[in-house]
């Protein structure tokens, strides 16, 4: 189970592994606060661990936290801080050209997009193999037809956490997210009170999340 720590515990933490061992009067002197006020920072941060107090000698770090961290920085960090860009195509492109797109660029999902670049659907490789067991001929049938149309596809938005992105494919079991933010109108949609789009500005996947992993493991965040 992941614990969310305070700031104030993470301050803590900082002034013990500098200056550790340490006791807790001068952990409250550096903090400019009372030693009772501190005491139940220090009873959660020895009882998970990442302190341990020696009578006498006073507080240090274990070095063995990181378990306790990760939920807590995949919490803080957002999706715009790990986003890769996205790789789009158009709803009226063929089949054969979404595989294209697909190849050249390394991706395994494109995220289709309508006229103004807002989001019409997604399209992964399996949507893709699919059509290709059919008679359909790829070089005419457009991509719009095999792809998953929004408002079912699943998006997240760039202040949205890591967790909630890996949350999300988790649970609609899918390899990747758009990132989107709701679209500006221009003065003639406005006029034709068109529905508003979401513009795509980016992409989460699977991978991107395993590099946030590897780096969490690694001590970068
Ligand atoms: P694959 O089909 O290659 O295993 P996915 O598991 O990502 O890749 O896709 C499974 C299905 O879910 C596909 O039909 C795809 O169109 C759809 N899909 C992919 N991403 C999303 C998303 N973000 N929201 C909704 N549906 C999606």
């Amino acid at each position: 189970m992941a614990i969310q720590l305070t700031l104030r515990q993470k301050k803590i933490i900082e002034i013990v592994k500098e200056k550790g061992p340490i006791t807790s009067e001068r952990i409250a002197a550096k903090l400019s606060l009372t030693r009772a006020t501190l005491r139940p920072d220090l009873s959660v941060l020895t009882m998970v661990g990442i302190l341990e107090a020696k009578p006498r000698v006073g507080y240090y770090h274990t070095e063995k936290p990181l378990p306790f961290f990760i939920g807590d920085e995949l919490r803080q960090l957002k999706v715009r801080d790990i986003k890769s860009r996205p790789v789009v195509a158009r709803d009226d492109a063929t089949i054969y050209d979404a595989v294209v797109t697909m190849v050249l660029e390394d991706v395994g999902t494109l995220i289709i997009v309508e006229e103004g670049g807002f989001l019409a659907g997604v399209v992964s490789r399996k949507d893709l193999l699919k059509i290709t067991l059919g008679q359909a001929d790829i070089h005419k049938v457009p991509v719009g037809i095999v792809m998953t149309r929004s408002p079912n596809v699943v998006t997240i938005s760039p202040e949205e956490s890591v967790y909630e992105a890996a949350r999300k494919m988790v649970q609609h079991q899918v390899d990747g997210l758009p990132v989107v933010v709701p679209g500006s109108i221009s003065a003639e949609e406005e006029e034709k009170k068109a529905v508003e789009g979401l513009e795509v500005v980016g992409r989460v996947t699977k991978t991107n999340i395993t590099k946030i992993f590897v780096e969490l493991g690694a001590g970068i965040y």
